[in-house]
């Protein structure tokens, strides 16, 4: 019997052959004349864009969902805002990915096909794989089964993106087998998620968005919402002026230069300004570098505003966390460069002078920097030359 799917929740993976009536014509033409519809179209992508998640319970049935996500995409396309774009697939994918922690194994599998991936799942709980488990007093040794497998070659093109930099995701942690990566429910589900998002983001370049004037007229409708979005964006951003006359070495961990920052960091901050989604270890290694030069939990989260995913509470929550504020009170610093390299976070080959991790290649930056600048006598900082980071 075939996976019964609550399309309400994966609008996503309907397609035309399955929803003859909702495709005769495309949704953007049709939704834009139908007030309820235009209505609820406008209110789920305020949502979206707001509160970075879908409101499923504002569509009384899959029928709905359907045709309003159709229509969203082509807003999006029309749009053509790279940020817009990644916050509508996230928070598409991000509800389907909760949603998904309710659903039998079959749901997961006939939505992983249905999105092109080839996906096998075996009942008989080969292979197992041993997990050790750390208790207070104890370690259990337990047996997790890998039911799911992925053709080598897809698992590489997920993970590669935004996981490549989790050692967990590392080929060499899972079993491989007749070119297929066996896997547990929780990690194939955490993939199917991101290639969610990764479907969602193809599906938005490939749609072709109408002329007509009801949906130019929909677009409209939209449009304050996209400009207070990116209003916070802009107004939020942080840069501060290397001083002039701040030349004491006391004073350097409050110094904030973006153009001083070593390569590694600077490169998850042009992630995040070009509407990109840097991975958890990106986030955290920024964070934490923030943390570090001395910026406090309301600067650092101005940072992470622009991320696709942004929730202000979530955010709040692991920054104060990596700042030392919650938990067990521990101030975590950025991976070191070696560890950096590993996860493939830092950009070049060699070594940054100055030191062996961000916070002393970017106190080496700025020391070399004051130091130029006093023998200029006060000379303009030269920005270009420093962007490299001092390679
Ligand atoms: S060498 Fe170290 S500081 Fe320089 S970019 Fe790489 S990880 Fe960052």
């Amino acid at each position: 019997m075939p996976a019964r799917i609550n399309y309400r929740y994966y609008p996503f993976i309907a397609t035309q052959k399955e929803f003859p009536n909702l495709f005769i014509e495309k949704p953007s033409v049709l939704v834009p004349g139908n007030s309820v519809l235009r209505d609820k179209t406008i209110e789920v992508f305020k949502t979206i864009v707001e509160n970075g998640e879908v409101p499923v319970e504002a569509f009384s049935d899959h029928d709905e969902s359907i045709l309003v996500y159709n229509t969203i995409l082509d807003i999006v396309k029309f749009i053509n805002d790279k940020r817009i774009a990644n916050r509508v697939a996230l928070a598409y994918a991000k509800t389907a990915s909760k949603a998904l922690n309710e659903e039998k194994n079959e749901v997961l599998v006939a939505i992983a096909s249905k999105l092109g991936l080839k996906v096998k799942f075996d009942a008989s709980n080969f292979p197992k794989i041993p997990l050790v488990v750390t208790e207070q007093r104890s370690v259990r040794v337990l047996f997790t089964t890998c039911p799911f497998s992925l053709p080598i070659q897809e698992y590489i093109m997920i993970v590669t993106p935004r996981l490549m930099h989790d050692q967990s995701y590392a080929l060499i942690n899972h079993v491989v087998t007749g070119g297929r990566v066996f896997l547990d429910r929780n990690t194939f589900k955490r993939l199917l998620e991101e290639h969610i998002y990764y479907s969602i983001l193809l599906q938005i370049e490939r749609t072709e968005p109408p002329s007509t004037p009801d949906f130019v007229e929909l677009v409209e409708g939209v449009k304050s919402t996209i400009t207070s979005y990116q209003e916070k964006l802009i107004n939020k951003s942080i840069f501060l002026e290397l001083e002039p006359g701040r030349e004491s070495l006391d004073s350097i961990e409050k110094i904030v230069v973006e153009e001083l920052f070593p390569p590694c960091i600077k490169k998850i901050v042009d992630l995040i300004n070009t509407g990109g989604n840097p991975s958890h270890l990106e986030r955290f290694n920024l964070a934490a570098f923030l943390g570090y030069i001395g910026l406090d939990v309301d600067d650092i989260i101005e940072y992470f505003r622009k991320t696709p995913d942004f929730n202000e509470k979530i955010a709040r929550y692991q920054v104060e966390h990596i700042l030392g504020m919650r938990g067990g009170r521990k101030k975590y610093k950025p991976y070191n460069c070696e560890n950096l390299k590993a996860s493939n976070i830092c950009p070049i080959s060699g070594q940054c002078p100055g030191g062996k991790n961000p916070i002393a290649v970017y106190k080496y930056n700025i020391r070399r920097t004051l130091s130029r600048k006093k023998k200029r006598g006060g000379d303009q900082v030269e920005k270009s030359e420093e962007a490299a980071g001092g390679i």
